[in-house]
């Protein structure tokens, strides 16, 4: 099977973060379900996140924060508005492009780490490359990468069970990175976590923005959110306030200090 390598350069042609934004929401509507049940989840949302940017999203249970992070990767379809994932309209591409798309362009860290627990690690991580139509030597190759850059290079032959949580979430991050995707989803990935733990998860996150990424993280967690660019707060599926984190914006500034 032929198989294009991503580059080690790839980062470098990504965009700079004052190019195109790797997703960006514009007017975005979402309402679940239909008449009498209706639950109007987003309310008109607009949102950029640009290659390099790590973008906090905070807000009170059922603000939306999950609905706009699905919304963000095409796993769910906006009621109205539109969404653009390196530059493409979701909206627009048939159901086999999207989930192409999708695969190929975004990652996901959720609180259910979803780790299939009969795979070894490393195996796990590659499993998404593999469903892209790596061979398996190829895909195991770019999990052995990932693996590293998470700080888990010693424990790829190893079983989810075997590892700790922090190191579960470490790898459940991993096989979000695997393929080079340059926008990386992260739903409370910290939720279950001790400090300690939750810190390196951060790390990784940052690292990855850092790497020229763009990454949108949920977290209920201001030590956290400290580490981000910018910080949005959703309310009743609005955003309410938006901060750089030097608070430079109109917004007054959220007091949140970077902690780099
Ligand atoms: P958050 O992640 O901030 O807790 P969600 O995005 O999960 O918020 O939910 C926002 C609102 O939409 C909530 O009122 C929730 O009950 C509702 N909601 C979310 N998903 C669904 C769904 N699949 N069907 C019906 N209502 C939903
Ligand atoms: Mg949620």
């Amino acid at each position: 099977m032929t198989e294009r390598e991503p580059s080690a350069s790839a980062a470098d042609q990504l965009p700079r973060p004052d190019g195109e934004p790797i997703v960006r929401l514009a007017g975005v509507v979402r309402v679940h379900g239909e008449g009498p049940h209706a639950v109007p989840a987003l309310r008109g949302v607009s949102l950029d996140v640009r290659a390099g940017e790590l973008v906090a999203v905070m807000g009170p249970s059922g603000s939306g924060k999950s609905t706009l992070l699905n919304l963000a990767g095409g796993l769910d379809r906006p009621t109205e508005g539109s969404v653009l994932l390196e530059g493409r309209e979701l909206r627009d591409l048939p159901p086999k492009r999207l989930a192409e798309l999708r695969r190929r362009s975004a990652g996901y860290v959720f609180q259910d780490l979803n780790l299939i627990p009969s795979l070894t690690v490393a195996e796990n991580v590659a499993l998404p490359r593999e469903l892209d139509g790596a061979s398996t030597a190829t895909a195991r190759r770019a999990a052995l990468r990932v693996l590293d850059e998470v700080g888990l290079a010693d424990m790829g032959d190893r079983f989810p069970d075997d590892l700790s949580g922090g190191q579960r979430q470490r790898a459940a991050i991993a096989r979000a990175l695997v393929g080079e995707r340059r926008l990386l989803l992260a739903d409370e990935p910290t939720g279950a976590l001790d400090t300690r733990a939750g810190d390196e998860i951060i790390q990784v996150l940052r690292q990855r923005a850092d790497a020229r990424a763009a990454v949108l993280l949920v977290t209920h967690e201001p030590r956290y959110a400290a580490w981000a660019d910018r910080v949005v707060f959703l309310r009743d599926g609005r955003i309410t306030d938006s901060s750089d984190a030097q608070g430079t914006d109109g917004a007054g500034g959220m007091g949140v200090v970077s902690a780099r």
